[in-house]
């Protein structure tokens, strides 16, 4: 009603018709006899404004399944083991082998995962080698994906 009016007033009291509802022509309208026009819509961002978004990172945050997995001595053993048993590192799921792509670094593509997963479990618990498994990353993400949706 407001926009109406004031649609009105810059038409000089001209009876004011659905068609002048279309936002360009009234925006026209108010806009020709000096109205200021302010779009009280949520600004929204842009594809190039999306482009320049940021957000801070890098905070420290507890992410406890991981770290209580993260025996240093255990995993490091376990590697070491299959290495022995099998001749190199792979994916014990989909059987990726990433030295084969990478050399030697790609062992740090082979990830040790609890089959049993430690968040499940109140406190400590002795975990042996057989616990573990050797996985890709990929594997690895998914498995905790799983483990995720069955809890859910
Ligand atoms: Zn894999
Ligand atoms: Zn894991």
């Amino acid at each position: 009603m407001v926009f109406g009016k004031a649609l009105s007033i810059c038409r000089n009291g001209e009876r004011i018709r659905p068609f002048h509802f279309n936002s360009r022509t009234a925006i026209k309208i108010l806009q020709m006899r000096g109205f200021e026009c302010i779009n009280t819509q949520p600004h929204q961002p842009s594809a190039n404004d999306r482009q320049n978004e940021r957000e801070y990172e890098g905070q420290k945050r507890l992410q406890k399944h991981y770290v209580r997995e993260r025996n240093r001595t255990l995993t490091k053993r376990k590697k070491e083991m299959f290495k022995l048993k099998h001749g190199y590192l792979f994916c014990e799921l989909c059987g990726l082998e990433p030295i084969q792509a990478y050399g030697k670094i790609g062992e740090s593509c082979i990830e040790v995962h609890h089959k049993t997963p430690l968040s499940s479990l109140e406190g400590t618990r002795e975990t042996t080698l057989d616990d573990l498994q050797c996985l890709c990353a990929n594997c690895h993400r998914i498995e905790h994906a799983i483990i995720r949706d069955t809890k859910s």
